[in-house]
């Protein structure tokens, strides 16, 4: 069900391929701050194995990769100063508008981040 494409952008980062400013890495985890950012903190959290997505990654990822990138979003909120707050987005295929097909976590803070979707 779940296609994985090995040439995305982040499969290319995470096989050294382009550059990025990571946050924190793990044998399971990498976090780096997003190339565009939409907030004063605006960080990925992203598995190291090829799931496209977080339903993928909630399906078929391990206990120790499950427990590994969550601890990692811990370091993460708690390593870049987001005590008061900040919004976890994982936009999930075409309806959710994700771009990137290999799953990431967005961390946004360092303001407050408004509402949390558009109202149609
Ligand atoms: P999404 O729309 O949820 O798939 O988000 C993809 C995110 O990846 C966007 O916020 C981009 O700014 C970010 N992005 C794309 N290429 C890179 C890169 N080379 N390094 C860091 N972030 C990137």
């Amino acid at each position: 069900m779940f296609a994985y494409d090995p040439t995305n952008i982040f499969a290319r980062i995470l096989r050294g391929e382009i550059p990025n400013k990571t946050v924190a890495e793990t044998a399971h985890t990498l976090a780096f701050h997003d190339i565009r950012p939409l907030a004063p903190v605006h960080v990925l959290v992203i598995p190291k194995g090829a799931y496209v997505s977080l339903d993928h990654f909630a399906a078929e990822a391990s206990a120790e990769e499950l427990v590994d990138f969550h601890r990692t979003v811990a370091q993460v909120v708690a390593g870049l100063g987001l005590e008061g707050g900040f919004r976890a987005i994982a936009n999930t295929r075409e309806d959710g508008g994700q771009e990137v097909p290999h799953y990431h976590l967005h961390i946004l803070g360092g303001r407050a981040m408004g509402r949390m979707v558009q109202p149609e």
